[in-house]
């Protein structure tokens, strides 16, 4: 369910046309709804509701400061993975113990800022890690939460780049060495073991890999508790699957209807990662057609939009709707096969391949749907592109979240050495 809808064949965010924005604003454009991401928010708040868990929106989805504000004002906590993420969450005022900080690569200097802000805790990815918060932590003469995060060994059925639940995965460690981790636990003398963290994959649209991972770990928990070790958190990750095409994904209320009796036998503090559930279909990428190009084998639409501002298609193959601005009268239901193209010198520069899309020509306006999540927090500066403006609709109102980039602020970090300036 989202706010993107057609009113007399005008597609609308909420209460504002689409093509007004675009007018003002120009293309390519990020265009959010903040009641889909707020309503995505409070749908898993209501489903969790019995056990009260604290929801931490995985930053690196969208690390918007306005939408990340917009959620940690409704009491949402905050999922990150760098000092950067760090510093968005302290910029929007996240309670620092509403922060979780996963990771494999943390550096010593992430570490310490993330101690010294107090955060709830690290999701801990591997034992030299373990050592060296440890390290930082007696250093800093502080007592730091850990949660470890436990590779359960479970098929997500998902993409493979999007699979972390694996033993093959970098993510995670295994229950044996877990076990050996928890029973010497007094070799960190300034860590408290407190918790557990799994994170499966995203874009998992069946809830029978999070049951079988979580029913994984609460097993172990039991074995934990046995041993007289007790625990207070179980982190269950994020990968909630959305609908971008044809997808029929549990929804929040029977992905908690499956996992409840299991998160409840635990009677630990729960924690939710979700960051696509939430934000991936808050949000379009609108673009607008520069060229119709017949080749002898193809027609190519190409669109002012690239694979630098959404990578999903490219690095993925993830199929993403795409709709025109206008339904046109004299167009509807006349659909031709395209390829819908960007401007990039790669032939990975693609939104679709050999798709039925409504006839469009040269000017005319599309959008890309559900590209919300890991869509601009993925752009990049590829072939000198500025990135795209970024605009939040609230009912009838229209917020510009981030300004689109200059050709300044391309080389505003660059140095010409002085040499080759001839000085
Ligand atoms: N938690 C962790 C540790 C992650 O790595 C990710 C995404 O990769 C998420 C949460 C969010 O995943 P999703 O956006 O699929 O909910």
């Amino acid at each position: 369910m989202h706010e993107f809808k057609y009113i007399n064949n005008h597609l609308y965010c909420e209460k504002v046309r689409v093509e007004e924005v675009v007018k003002k604003y120009g293309t390519p454009l990020y265009l959010y709804s903040y009641h889909t991401l707020i309503d995505h928010y409070m749908k898993l708040k209501e489903a969790f509701k019995a056990i009260e868990p604290l929801i931490c929106f995985s930053v690196k989805a969208n690390s918007n400061l306005a939408l990340l504000k917009a959620l940690v004002d409704k009491g949402a906590g905050l999922d990150i993975v760098s000092g950067g993420e760090l510093f968005r969450a302290l910029c929007v005022g996240c309670p620092t113990e509403k922060i979780v900080y996963a990771s494999v690569g943390k550096t010593s200097v992430e570490i310490e800022e993330a101690i010294e802000k107090k955060i709830l805790f690290f999701n801990v990815e591997s034992i030299p890690e373990l050592e060296n918060i440890n390290r930082i932590a007696q250093r800093k003469k502080r007592l730091v939460n850990v949660a470890i995060r436990i590779n359960p060994d479970v098929e997500p059925k998902t993409h493979k780049f999007i699979t972390t639940g694996k033993l093959t995965n970098k993510f995670g460690i295994d229950f044996k060495t877990t076990e050996k981790i928890f029973t010497q636990a007094r070799n960190y003398s300034h860590i408290r073991l407190n918790g557990l963290h799994i994170h499966i994959g995203s874009q998992i649209t069946e809830s029978e890999p999070f049951v079988a991972a979580i029913a994984k770990v609460v097993k172990f928990i039991e074995k934990l508790r046995k041993d007289n070790i007790h625990l207070e958190y179980l982190n269950i990750g994020g990968g909630l699957g959305i609908i971008y095409d044809k997808e029929t994904p549990q929804t929040a209320q029977e992905f908690a209807e499956k996992v409840l009796p299991l998160l409840k036998k635990t009677q630990l503090k729960i924690i939710i990662e979700p960051g696509r559930f939430i934000v991936g279909n808050a949000g379009i990428l609108v673009m607008k057609v520069l060229y119709i190009k017949k080749t002898p084998l193809k027609k190519f639409v190409i669109v002012d939009a690239g694979m630098n501002d959404l990578i999903r298609p490219a690095l993925y193959g993830a199929y993403h709707n795409i709709v025109p601005l206008i339904l046109k009268k004299k167009g509807l239901g006349e659909r031709e096969k395209v390829d819908v193209v960007g401007p990039i010198c790669e032939s990975g520069d693609f939104f679709a391949k050999d798709r039925m899309l409504p006839k469009v020509e040269a000017g005319d306006y599309l959008a890309i749907m559900g590209a919300g999540a890991y869509g601009f927090s993925m752009a990049s500066n590829y072939n000198s592109r500025c990135r795209p403006q970024e605009v939040l609709i609230v009912k009838d109102r229209t917020f510009v979240i981030r300004k689109r980039e200059s050709y300044d602020d391309l080389i505003n970090n660059e140095r010409i050495p002085a040499f080759l300036l001839g000085i």
